[in-house]
Order: C-alpha cells, then sequence, then structure tokens
C-alpha cells in the first residue's frame, strides 16, 4: 500500500515537472528533495507593449540543470523551477541578440508573477540597416523599442565597419541608393566577399524582394536564375522576377515554432508591386521554408552558409564577448540552444553539451530572405508579426 502510493506520488511529480519542460536528470537524481514554484509572466519587447511569442524562458541551478519553458504567442510564459534564489533567462533566437536576466525568488508551491517592466527583451545585438525603396524595416524595428543604425551601401565594402554589427537589414531597392556606374552589387566582389564573410564568422542579415541580388548577383535586382555572381550559388537557390501585382491567398506557415510564436498558420499576403522576386528553386538541405503557397516558397532562412576561405574576424558587439551559444542536452535526448555566460562551459560540457546552436552545423549566423516586405505606405496586414519574429530571431 505504501509502496505504490509513493509510485503514485513519484510518477505525478514526474509527470508535473517533465510537462513544464523541466530538466529530467533532476527528477531522477533528486525526486525526494526537488522542492519548486512557478515562475509567471509576460514577454515583452523593448516598446513595453509588443507581447513576444516564442522566447525561451529558463533558469539554470547549481548543477546546470536548466528548467525551461517558451512563452505563448501573447507572450505569457509559467515556468516550473527549483524554490530559491535565481536568475531567470528570456531569449529569442538564439539568445546573442536579444535577451533579459532578471533575479526572481522562486517560493516552494508558491507562484510568483514577474512585473511586465521587469521581462521585457533587451537588445544585445548592434544592428545595421541599409536603406531601401518600399521597403522599411527599420520602421518596424524601431517600433519594437529598438536601435538600428543605418549604413550606406558603400559601408557594406569596409568589413571593418561591418563586422562591428551582430545583424544587418538589407532592405529591397536598397541597392538604387548609392549607385553610381559599377557600384552595385552585381558587380562588386567586394560586398559578395565581406557579407560572405561576415556571416560565416556569425553575422546574420535579412533581406528582402529585390535584395536577393546582395545573395545571388544582380544589378537592380535578380533578373532571371543563375545569372549572377554573388556569394550564394545558384545551385542553392534561384529567383526571377517575375512575379506580379495580386494577393497571395491561403500561404501556409510551414515551420511550427515560428507559427506558434505569432500565433497562426495561414495568411493572405498582399503584393502590391510588380516584379517581385520569386523563387524559383531553392535547396532544400540548405534552406528551411518558413512561409509557402502550395510548393511554392515564399519565406526561407538557413544557418548552414559557411564560406572555408573567409578570414577568421571577430563580428559584432563586445557584450558578446563572454557569452557563447550552446546547444544544452538533456538527460532523455532533448536539445535546447541557449546562450550562457562562458564561465558555465565547462559544466555544461561535462553533461554532453555542444558548442554552437542545436541546428545548425557551422558557427555561423543566419541568412533569412522574404518575397515580401514592408512598404512605405499600405497594409502589410499579418506579414507584419511576421517581420517582427525576423527581427528577434536573426
Ligand atoms: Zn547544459
Amino acid at each position: 500500500m505504501k509502496q505504490s502510493y509513493l509510485f503514485i506520488m513519484f510518477c505525478t511529480l514526474m509527470f508535473l515537472v517533465s510537462c513544464k519542460g523541466g530538466d529530467d536528470s533532476i527528477i531522477q537524481e533528486d525526486t525526494k528533495t526537488l522542492s519548486t514554484g512557478t515562475v509567471e509572466g509576460k514577454v515583452f519587447a523593448k516598446n513595453g507593449t509588443k507581447p513576444v511569442g516564442g522566447a525561451l524562458v529558463f533558469t539554470i541551478d547549481n548543477k546546470n540543470h536548466v528548467y525551461h519553458t517558451y512563452s505563448n504567442a501573447d507572450g505569457t510564459f509559467s515556468l516550473v523551477a527549483p524554490e530559491g534564489n535565481t536568475t531567470l533567462h528570456i531569449q529569442t533566437g538564439n539568445g546573442l541578440n536579444f535577451r533579459t536576466e532578471i533575479p526572481v525568488t522562486v517560493k516552494k508551491n508558491e507562484t510568483i508573477t514577474v512585473a511586465g517592466k521587469d521581462s521585457k527583451l533587451n537588445q544585445i545585438a548592434k544592428i545595421a540597416y541599409v536603406e531601401g525603396s518600399y521597403d522599411e524595416i527599420e520602421t518596424i524595428i524601431s517600433n519594437l523599442g529598438y536601435a538600428a543604425t543605418q549604413i550606406s551601401y558603400h559601408d557594406l565594402k569596409n568589413l571593418n565597419t561591418i563586422s562591428q554589427y551582430d545583424i544587418i537589414f538589407l532592405n529591397c531597392g536598397s541597392r538604387n541608393f548609392t549607385q553610381t556606374g559599377t557600384n552595385t552589387p552585381g558587380n562588386d566582389l567586394e560586398v559578395f566577399d565581406n557579407l560572405s564573410t561576415f556571416i560565416t564568422n556569425g553575422g546574420s542579415i535579412y533581406s528582402s524582394d529585390w535584395a536577393a541580388a546582395y545573395l545571388v548577383g544582380g544589378n537592380k535586382n535578380v533578373i532571371s536564375c543563375g545569372l549572377g555572381a554573388g556569394f550564394i550559388n545558384y545551385t542553392q537557390i534561384c529567383f526571377s522576377d517575375s512575379g506580379s501585382i495580386g494577393m497571395y491567398n491561403n500561404c501556409s506557415v510551414s515551420n511550427t515554432a515560428m507559427a506558434a510564436s505569432i500565433g497562426f498558420n495561414t495568411l493572405d499576403i498582399q503584393y502590391d508591386q510588380p516584379l517581385w522576386e520569386k523563387i524559383q528553386y531553392y535547396d532544400p538541405l540548405f534552406w528551411e521554408v518558413l512561409v509557402e503557397k502550395g510548393n511554392e516558397a515564399l519565406m526561407v532562412r538557413t544557418n548552414k552558409y559557411t564560406n572555408k576561405n573567409a578570414p577568421k574576424i571577430s563580428v559584432g558587439t563586445s557584450l558578446n564577448n563572454n557569452h557563447m551559444t550552446i546547444c544544452h542536452h538533456t538527460p532523455n535526448g532533448n536539445m535546447i540552444t541557449l546562450t550562457i555566460n562562458q564561465n558555465a562551459w565547462s559544466a555544461h560540457q561535462a553533461h554532453g553539451d555542444n558548442m554552437g546552436s542545436c541546428s545548425g552545423s557551422t558557427n555561423s549566423g543566419n541568412i533569412y530572405y522574404t518575397t515580401f516586405h514592408n512598404h512605405a505606405s499600405g497594409n502589410i496586414g499579418k506579414t507584419g508579426p511576421i517581420l517582427e519574429y525576423v527581427i528577434l530571431n536573426l
């Protein structure tokens, strides 16, 4: 009788903790001594009003076990964690660009609530953008409460200039802005080389629509598949400017994590400009499709780009000099990408973690590409939350 009672208690505890995303090893090791409480709250962008879904929320105990959950699309979260004084970490993406740390005291069998003013995501990254036309991602960045520095097309030729940033946004139409003679991406090898080196060393870029020319070559834009000379080979992705004005109805958000973060998995997309860059072909081993209509990819990303000939350089803000991204392994085989203080690495290494994110095979940054984008006038509809997701997850 007593044994079966204990067994039921054990199972109940197993269920309660594991379904909240706890680090299962704790259960096996410390069943009798584990005392937990709940931390609730809501993740906001820096502006204090925009809820952020899909954020990783976690605490780490003194044995480097990780207790984690993710914020819902409305920003709310509920985390079960061991009692005591600890640090609540909130991170998006791999945790290098946006993260927040909050001291909390978890109380046994109680629920504490973190104040909204404390659970705002801080900008760690240094962000740059190149001004475009019909596209102003910088407006969305600043509306979220974050800061981005304008750089010129010419600045992309200077590796010292761009390597101080973590993220560079290449707006559609930005090549027009400083176009003088041959000063365009299509024949400017310095720009391609520098973007290649930047990404290989951990920098991330976003490009939209005509800014596909930064990836695969092209002057004003990419006229057709395979003509350019960019840093991404045309066997990996191909574009042509064959898009026409019109609605794309019932597009799918094919990435489940992004759908959970933004809170919807279908949307209608308005293409209000002619000659937008349609994705003709992509290598599914290289690119992950995030939004599509039927079999036509409309938004892709990769963290698999690497150039083995690129020089090793330091990229990004010095605020990350004592931080590193790791793939934390839980005892039952789950893997979580998170960013930690370097001092904690040896303990994580001891329980089998890897350096770098769980999904990538390299230390490269991300490349995001969207066929759609913000535009100076008009209603961008549900692509707005998608572009916000891009910003917070680059
Ligand atoms: Zn670990």
